[in-house]
């Protein structure tokens, strides 16, 4: 068994492949694989139903709220929050904290004005700005839940004057969070929901249809939500595996239950690299992300030599993202804590044989 510490497409839990594989050949017993029967079958209605159901109660999305199954990843929702959201001749304001929320900045210029209300570009997005204005007169402040690249996360979500759109791809069902506080929440199932894929948009009702925009069908939520996330053919496979993923997280006693488990994979962690010479943090304590710990090597001649130790006792994915270097250690709701004392051990070994 590899220890998989990837950052995405990360690590699903061994039993859902195991389903999953099974589905492919012989969907439920009906002979015939998931992947060759009608999305309009009763089979696969009953699949959607359930994922969405799920999504509902693990999530607590309250009334007023629509979820959607989509294609096109996050970066798709990027450019359809504007589309959707900003009116014309509006603006919206958007927290540059890495490389995601500047995509998602650069799509948002194709509708309207933007406002960056603060940055940590100057230190490599290593932090959390916390001290700006969200200004009133914005359709909507767009945040990045979790920072994927650089491993900082948001601990507490900003109290906004205007509705929070927020981009959870890479800790969406990770922690509990409090819908209510959001317009639209989006994440690309593929970090820690499920595959590539399908991506989960969820969305306030009522700041729909107030652009005065023509939105073409595909990109309109309206259409998708009237269509049932079925508008057109659905990524069915996908919409599967997440189905049995979050069934996965329900018997584990749901998003209270994991948090629990994510908190204290990150602290096992974080404890071990503050406590080795040979590591360092790279970001600001406080604003550490429980899901993508990124850490480097004091010296830069142990990068290799350590991630070649990794390798060989089956840690993988550890590389860090090309713009901060080092390592990234993705734990995602799959990994089990057992994987995070392998790699603890392997820091511990490490730094025995580097005296
Ligand atoms: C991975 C990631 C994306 C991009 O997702 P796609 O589904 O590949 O478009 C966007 N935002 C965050 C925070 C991510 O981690």
């Amino acid at each position: 068994m590899k220890h998989n510490f990837g950052a995405g497409p990360g690590i699903l839990p061994h039993e859902v492949l195991k389903q999953a594989a099974e589905a492919v050949i012989n969907f439920n017993g009906t002979g015939l694989s998931l992947l060759e029967i009608s999305h309009r079958s009763p089979e696969f209605e009953a699949v959607l139903d359930e994922a969405l159901k799920l999504v509902r109660e693990l999530f607590e999305v309250p009334e007023g709220y629509s979820i959607l199954f989509l294609q096109g990843g996050a970066s798709t929702q990027f450019a359809l929050a504007p589309y959707n959201l900003l009116p014309e001749g509006g603006k919206a304001a958007y927290l540059e904290t890495g490389v995601w929320a500047n995509k998602a900045l650069k799509e948002a210029k194709y509708f309207g004005e933007t406002i960056v209300v603060a940055t940590s570009k100057e230190s490599n997005f290593s932090y959390i700005p916390k001290d700006f204005e969200i200004p009133k007169d914005a359709a909507y402040f767009h945040i990045t839940s979790n920072n994927t690249i650089y491993g900082t996360q948001l601990h507490k979500f900003f109290k906004s004057p205007i509705p929070v759109v927020c981009d959870m791809s890479s800790d969406i069902f990770s922690r509990k969070v409090n819908v209510a506080d959001f317009g639209l929440v989006y994440a690309g199932a593929q970090k820690n929901m499920g595959p590539a894929g399908v991506t989960l948009v969820i969305v306030k009702d009522d700041l729909l249809g107030k652009t005065n925009r023509k939105i073409p069908s595909m990109f309109n939520y309206q259409t998708q939500i009237e269509g049932g996330s079925m508008y057109n053919t659905p990524p069915v496979f996908a919409i599967y595996v997440s189905m049995l993923t979050l069934n996965w997280l329900k018997a584990k006693g749901g998003v209270e239950a994991i948090e629990k488990e994510n908190d204290a994979k990150a602290k096992a962690l974080y404890t071990e690299i503050d406590r080795n010479p040979l590591f360092k943090g790279v970001c600001v304590p406080e604003d550490r992300s429980h899901m993508n710990v990124c850490f480097v090597v004091q010296n830069p001649e142990h990068e290799k030599p350590f991630l070649k130790y990794c390798d060989e006792k089956g840690i993988v994915g550890l590389k860090g993202h090309r713009s901060v270097g080092g390592f990234r250690a993705s734990i995602y709701n799959a990994l089990p804590i057992t994987s995070v004392h392998v790699l603890i051990d392997a820091m511990q070994e490490f730094q025995e044989k580097n005296k």
